[in-house]
């Protein structure tokens, strides 16, 4: 039924132009509708890992997505006091390959490609309300479409419109800064500096830039918001008890961004009407699995394949959110571990480190079989 359909996505993230893409292909009239005036991501790495490059690649994007993104070798553990690698998990076996791109070029080329499929891309257009009926109001007047996709991200309104008794998200006790860096020769892995409490993760981008992400526990509460300046003499001093080649790194960072990290549910409901939830509107997850823009990506090509192959849009919906959330609940839950395991101290620490020794030197593949679940699943299938 795609071919009779005027879809407006409200949101031209990751997710919002993955759907936009893919509804286009399909042959349905599209409308971004961003509420940003330009289509810049904030400055930051994404890895993309196979699950979502299956359906990047199906929707025509394998050629960007190897140009925009380095194919990963390893994931590499750390410990960060000494600054020694615990183990080395190899990344190569898989097929497509796990890519570790800057967001700003995914979005670049999300973005042609939508536009290049027939969508219209609307920036500096914010929406303001919804009905359930596909009307929305929006700061440039309002408009009527069969099917409104809320791809509106991390403080998602359209949630909220699906699900008005929705809990508000709660503060995990941890913060998490951003920055690139410069740095040359750096081999393509991504290398998880763990500490008591805190850790971090560094890989390569393109133009010699090195991407971190660190994460704190603490009880100072932080915004949620990812842009939020913050001073890089913070993001050191939580580091600075660690090995000196991890300090060398962090001195190196002249602008950090802090926010906070919450936890929210799975929405409950996932459409109403004519409206419908994909990516962090609908599953907020938090960082420590790399997938909340893989599960973007996952959910955009799914609902898409299932308007076209259902005869009502609610009975599309009602199929997408049943073949997705059992998915996104399970990859929340396994990144909601991570945390855990990531900032490991005293014995559990020695423990867990001596595991990934053995690990590692037995079974370098163990960590992709590990996530086999995660990474082999094909949306294309
Ligand atoms: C530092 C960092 C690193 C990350 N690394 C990874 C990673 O390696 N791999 C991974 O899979 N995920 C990663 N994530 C998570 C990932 O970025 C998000 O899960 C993903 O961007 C969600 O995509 P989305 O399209 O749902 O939302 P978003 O990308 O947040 O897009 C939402 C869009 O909606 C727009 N919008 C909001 N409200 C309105 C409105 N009312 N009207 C119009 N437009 C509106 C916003 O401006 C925005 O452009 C990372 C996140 C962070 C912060």
């Amino acid at each position: 039924m795609t071919d009779r359909l005027t879809v407006a996505i409200v949101g031209a993230g990751i997710g919002g132009l993955t759907a936009a893409l893919a509804f286009a292909r399909n042959g349905a009239e599209v409308f971004v509708l961003e509420r940003a005036a330009a289509l810049k991501e904030v400055g930051a790495g994404i890895q993309i890992t196979p699950n979502a490059a299956r359906a990047l690649n199906a929707l025509g994007l394998a050629d960007a997505l190897s140009e925009v993104g380095f194919a990963a070798d390893a994931v590499v553990p750390t410990d960060a006091i000494t600054g020694r690698t615990v183990a080395r998990f190899d990344l190569r076996g898989q097929s497509p390959r796990f890519r570790f791109c800057h967001r700003a070029h995914l979005l670049r080329e999300l973005g042609t490609a939508a536009h290049a499929a027939g969508a219209k891309i609307h920036l500096g257009v914010a929406v303001t309300s919804v009905s359930q009926d596909g009307v929305l109001q929006t700061t440039s007047g309002s408009m009527e479409a069969d099917l409104v996709v809320g791809a509106d991200g991390i403080r998602s309104t359209m949630r909220f419109f699906c699900n008005p008794a929705a809990k508000d998200a709660q503060f995990t006790g941890q913060v998490a800064w951003r920055g690139i860096i410069p740095a040359s020769n750096v081999p393509p892995e991504a290398r998880i500096w763990m500490a008591p409490g805190r850790h971090l993760v560094t890989y390569p981008l393109a133009d010699n830039m090195l991407n971190l992400v660190a994460v704190q526990e603490r009880d100072a509460w932080a915004d949620e918001g990812w842009d939020h300046a913050d001073d890089p003499a913070n993001l050191q001093a939580a580091f600075a008890d660690c090995a000196p080649n991890l300090q060398h790194l962090l001195a190196n960072v002249e602008s950090s961004r802090l926010w906070g990290l919450f936890r929210h549910d799975v929405a409950s409901v996932w459409s109403r009407g004519k409206v419908v939830l994909l990516g962090d509107a609908a599953h907020p997850t938090l960082p420590f699995l790399a997938q909340g823009a893989n599960l973007a990506i996952e959910d955009a090509y799914v609902l898409a394949r299932c308007l076209t192959e259902h005869k009502s849009v609610q009975s599309a919906c009602r199929r997408y959110q049943q073949l997705r959330r059992d998915r996104v609940v399970r990859a929340i839950a396994a990144a909601n571990a991570n945390a855990q395991n990531y900032h490991l101290s005293g014995l559990k620490r020695r423990v867990a480190f001596a595991g990934l020794r053995t690990l590692g030197a037995v079974a370098p593949n163990a960590f992709l079989r590990r996530l086999s679940w995660l990474y082999d699943h094909d949306v294309t299938d």
